[in-house]
């Protein structure tokens, strides 16, 4: 397999599919560019001797609406890389090879945004061919739509047998996926939180055969503590699952894993900043309350868990963080991984809110990795097969 870092791209032209699907404020300013910084390395690394040809989606567009035009993204990329970024306002057809012709070693081009050509999302393969026409080189650094059998991030590799690779930010992610699900330190810790128990069962399942200990928080907590007989007040059940969740309880028994509930909760009578709040045991709420945060004695709990961990992974909140006054579980599980970390153990966070919650606490620069990919790492871990990535890796 090809190896962005051994490649040798000079006076070779790379279309690099990146993830360039960034937040726009109403004046089309862009209001967070982690998508774009996490594209540089591979970007900065192709024009030091071969030129690069971008492609990306942005948004849901319909019908070719403006404001989902790449060229909004232009001068924030432009600053970032300290060089001058052409555009042209398409992805395919004879303006675009024309550009492409022109361009030299050290040149990067953006094309228009891939998603105003339905055949993107539908996998077209003469799309795909058109787009591969361009290029030498294909290189995959989305990891963001990995998951998706789309144009241009997994059929486009077939017209590339042997020039076909993953950029810095993908190969970063499997890394890290890999560090913690076929190799880790043990002992091994996850923590899920996150609202419901049913989007993240076939992630509790297979991980239940790989880690010593699974802490659950969040809104998942009271199915659990409902299952068992517990009196959860208000707080969010899925009732559905009372007996999937005693099975959960079952098989971690069965194959010796730790499972960690949380022992006390913090109440509130109300779902707002303003609402008064209690602190008790987990399963005995009132009738009227409800569970939205994690309590004292489980803050404990959970933090020498993970101290004690080499390895941790996380995934989702485990109470309401939007909300301030629900938001110290999540802040002391977020420090907890800061100091994991310093310790020694590899601390892998991932999925939206957990990353989410990591950057309003300005500590991603204190953990392991912060995974970009919400969905395609969420599937990575169900053990899914993810399109993007196994194009890139099939002879
Ligand atoms: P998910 O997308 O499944 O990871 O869920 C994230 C959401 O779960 C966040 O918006 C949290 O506010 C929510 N959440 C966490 N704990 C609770 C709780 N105790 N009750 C209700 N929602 C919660």
């Amino acid at each position: 397999m090809k190896n962005i870092n051994t490649f040798n791209f000079k006076d070779k032209k790379a279309i690099v599919r990146v993830d360039f699907n960034v937040p726009l404020n109403e004046k089309f300013e862009v209001t967070d560019d982690n998508r774009i910084v996490a594209a540089l390395p591979t970007i900065k690394k192709i024009v030091e001797t071969g030129s690069v040809i971008l492609m990306s989606h942005l948004g849901r567009p319909e019908n070719k609406e403006p404001q989902f035009s790449l060229k909004h993204i232009l001068p924030v990329l432009s600053k970032l890389l300290g060089k001058e970024v052409l555009f042209v306002d398409d992805c395919i057809g004879e303006k675009v090879k024309e550009k492409v012709q022109n361009l030299k070693n050290g040149d990067v081009l953006l094309l228009e945004n891939l998603r105003y050509y339905k055949e993107e999302t539908k996998g077209d393969t003469a799309f795909s061919k058109q787009l591969a026409e361009l290029a030498d080189v294909y290189v995959n650094d989305a990891f963001g739509t990995a998951h998706r059998a789309h144009a241009s991030t997994t059929i486009i590799a077939e017209f590339f047998p042997e020039n076909k690779m993953f950029g810095y930010l993908i190969e970063g992610e499997l890394n890290s996926l890999r560090r913690v699900l076929d190799e880790p330190q043990k002992p091994l810790t996850a923590i899920l939180g996150g609202a419901k128990v049913s989007t993240k069962i076939t992630i509790i399942e297979r991980l239940l055969e790989k880690v010593d200990n699974l802490i659950i928080g969040g809104g998942m907590t009271y199915t659990f503590i409902k299952a068992q007989g517990g009196k959860i007040g208000g707080s969010i059940v899925e009732d559905d699952y009372l007996e999937l969740a005693l099975n959960i309880i079952k098989k971690a028994t069965e194959l010796n894993v730790n499972l960690i509930l949380p022992i006390d909760i913090v109440n509130a009578n109300k779902f707002a900043e303003d609402a008064e709040t209690i602190e008790t045991p987990v399963n005995e709420i009132k009738d009227g309350w409800m569970g939205l945060d994690i309590g004292t004695k489980t803050v404990e709990l959970f933090t020498k868990i993970i101290l004690e961990s080499k390895t941790i992974i996380w995934n989702g909140p485990v109470g309401v963080f939007e909300l301030d006054k629900f938001s110290n579980g999540t802040v002391q599980i977020a420090k907890t991984l800061t100091e994991a970390t310093k310790k020694g153990a590899f601390t892998l966070i991932g999925g939206g809110d957990s990353v989410a919650a990591i950057s309003k606490y300005k500590m991603e620069d204190k953990v392991s990795y912060v995974s970009t990919g919400g969905g395609a790492m969420l599937e990575f871990l169900e053990g899914k097969d993810l399109p993007g990535i196994s194009a890139i890796l099939k002879s």
